[in-house]
């Protein structure tokens, strides 16, 4: 079986292994073989995706198994509208898989770099108040259990809730099926508003639009107002984002965030500078080529799902915490929402919610930034995302999801030896 010898890293190189053993394999026989090793030699083994994970929910301790040789679209259910795709497919090969058959995705997120099994165990999300996460588009789940069997569990099964944001602890997921929309193009449009205006009409553009989102540069009060909408596919004018724009875009935030490193007090000279620039303009193109965008300047992040009738106080709050330049930060905070949903780890528990996403930039300080959001959003019932930056401890756990007692059986009745747990995850769950 294919295996490697290499050190493991994250994309945001805030988690490092420094040597694993990474197998490759290219069949579900061969995950059962593995796990079923891993377990005879007492071995930890963890499922990983692209690493696009900023926290240590993908580091492995000694052995990975990564799904690269599985990706592809196994089967299109047409009259169910479900597609079941191998579960290291990444979701920028989703796309077009889908579009050939003339489907699409419901919703994604601002990158689509991660693998769909990456993407789904940690409940990455897009915008939009009537849509959930990628992890909400899940029906089926088959995956490699902590004995080695291959088993599959659909929404209806009790298990499905704790499955819906796995984290890797419920065994190696190999293959996926999602419920799926007919293809859909998205026009975009980028605007200008101030706070006071989006304290004022929050409500009014979360609920007009497809998809809104908005970037608090910090303490200024210009934001940027993103909109997407969606456009029948064959009324599409196409209108892309040409590369060199994405190009130039992360060079020039490249070479601001440079500066910012070792000149951290122009910080606030660059927010003025980005919040002046925020781009007005509109794109039309088929809904995955408008939802994702390059990164290519690498941060660190945090982020935190609120309930949605929060949002005017907490962004009143952050505006005057953020207008006292109590931290050198330049990157905006980015704010979206999403329709509440019923996994037992779901940071919107059910409810509809408003997200805020912290950003640092590699090699600038982030802890103190990072300590002070969460203690600041824990007013305001803050839950953190899982791939992201966090401060979850146990005790966090069972203050902040009331299942998690339901979650912790079930993961031990897949993986009765714990072949999943990693250090990472074990300092979180025990
Ligand atoms: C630049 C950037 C932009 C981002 N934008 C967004 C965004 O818009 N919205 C958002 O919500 N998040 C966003 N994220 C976070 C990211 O989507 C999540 O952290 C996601 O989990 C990463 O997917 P991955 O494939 O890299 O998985 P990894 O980070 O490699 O793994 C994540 C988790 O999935 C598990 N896993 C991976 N493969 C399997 C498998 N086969 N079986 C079982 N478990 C598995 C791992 O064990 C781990 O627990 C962003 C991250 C970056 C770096």
């Amino acid at each position: 079986m294919f295996s490697i010898e290499e050190k493991w890293s994250n994309w945001a190189e805030t988690f490092t292994t420094p040597q694993a053993t990474i197998y490759e394999p290219a069949s579900i026989d061969e995950v059962c073989t593995i796990v079923k090793q891993a377990v005879k030699q007492q071995q930890t083994i963890r499922a990983i995706g692209a690493g696009h994970s900023f926290s240590g929910v993908a580091k492995p301790d000694q052995l990975a198994v990564s799904l690269t040789r599985l990706r592809g679209l196994v089967h299109l259910n047409v009259e169910k509208h479900e597609a079941t795709f191998w579960a290291g497919t990444h979701l920028y090969e989703m796309g077009p898989l889908l579009e050939a058959h003339g489907y699409a995705l419901a919703n994604m997120g601002d990158i689509d770099v991660q693998s769909l099994a990456g993407a789904t165990s940690t409940g990455t999300h897009g915008t939009g108040i009537t849509l959930g996460s990628l992890s909400s588009q899940v029906v089926r789940w088959g995956f490699v259990d902590g004995l080695g069997h291959y088993r599959e569990v659909t929404r209806h099964d009790p298990l499905a809730s704790s499955l819906h944001i796995g984290l890797g602890l419920f065994g190696v997921v190999v293959q996926l099926t999602l419920k799926v929309v007919p293809v859909y193009g998205l026009a975009y449009e980028s605007s200008r508003m101030t706070v006071a205006e989006t304290l004022h009409s929050f409500q009014q553009i979360v609920t007009t639009n497809r998809h809104a989102e908005w970037y608090y540069f910090p303490g200024q009060q210009q934001m940027q107002l993103k909109c997407m909408n969606a456009v029948p596919y064959d009324q599409l004018e196409r209108k892309p984002t040409k590369a060199l724009d994405h190009f130039i875009e992360n060079r020039v935030l490249q070479g601001m965030s440079s500066l910012c490193k070792v000149m951290p007090r122009a910080t606030t000279a660059v927010s003025q500078i980005s919040a002046k620039a925020v781009p007005i303009g509109t794109r039309q193109d088929v809904s995955y080529r408008v939802f994702a965008t390059p990164r290519q300047v690498k941060f660190a992040e945090c982020e935190y799902a609120i309930p949605l009738h929060h949002f005017e106080a907490f962004l009143e709050e952050l505006h005057y915490t953020m207008s006292r330049e109590l931290f050198h930060v330049h990157f905006p905070i980015e704010c979206r929402t999403q329709r509440g949903e019923a996994g037992i780890l779901s940071p919107t528990q059910q409810q509809d919610s408003a997200f805020f996403a912290f950003h640092m930039y590699k090699g600038m300080p982030y802890k103190r930034y990072f300590r002070y959001m969460d203690q600041l959003l824990r007013k305001y019932d803050g839950r953190a995302h899982f791939g992201k930056m966090n401060r979850y401890t146990r005790c966090e756990l069972e203050r902040l999801y009331t299942d998690i007692d339901i979650f912790l059986t079930q993961r031990h009745q897949c993986d009765p030896n714990g072949v999943f747990m990693s250090e990472y995850m074990r300092k979180i769950l025990i």
